[in-house]
């Protein structure tokens, strides 16, 4: 089971495509500006099974992937983890947004299954804290400039931070 703050079934903003949107509950940044607040409590929100959740991307045959947002997904890796890989064989993409950087990431991976898994399932990672100050409404699928939309796969693959426009 999931913790989470919400579903969106078809979000056209949360990602390239059509994506289902997992909103997870619970995330300890404390970004100031936060547009979701009532995300952070880790014993808020409501539960959802991942079967659940992928029966009920099973009824939507537009949709291109899916992505894990906050909350904090990273803080529920495990489960995230298992979603996000489950739904990769179903032959979506993932993608998946933290406060946590990418660095921060790779480091915990080597120390947490779930947080391995989660990242080895992710496609693309928008990461890092919302900044007010360097808050941009114009920018595409992140709220401030210090956020970066990450290559994953190819990052991995030759060792070194790819991002995308
Ligand atoms: S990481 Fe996201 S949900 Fe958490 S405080 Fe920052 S903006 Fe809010």
């Amino acid at each position: 089971m999931i913790r989470t703050a919400g579903i969106v079934e078809e979000s056209f903003v949360d990602g390239p495509g059509i994506r289902f949107v997992v909103f997870a509950q619970g995330c300890s940044h404390n970004c100031t500006g936060c547009h979701n607040p009532h995300t952070h409590d880790f014993n808020g929100g409501s539960f959802i099974s991942i079967d659940e959740i992928i029966s009920r991307m099973r009824k939507n045959p537009l949709l291109d992937g899916i992505t894990l947002s906050g909350g904090e997904p990273f803080e529920q890796a495990d489960k995230m983890g298992l979603l996000a890989a489950r739904t990769k064989d179903m032959g979506y993409d993932v993608m998946a947004y933290s406060g946590y950087r990418y660095e921060e990431i790779l480091e915990k991976s080597e120390r947490d299954k779930g947080w391995k898994s989660l990242i080895l399932n992710t496609d693309i990672l928008v990461d890092g804290k919302f900044e007010l100050e360097n808050k941009d409404l114009m920018l595409k699928f992140r709220g401030s400039k210090n956020q970066r939309i990450i290559d994953v796969k190819e990052s991995m693959k030759i060792g070194k931070t790819i991002i995308l426009d």
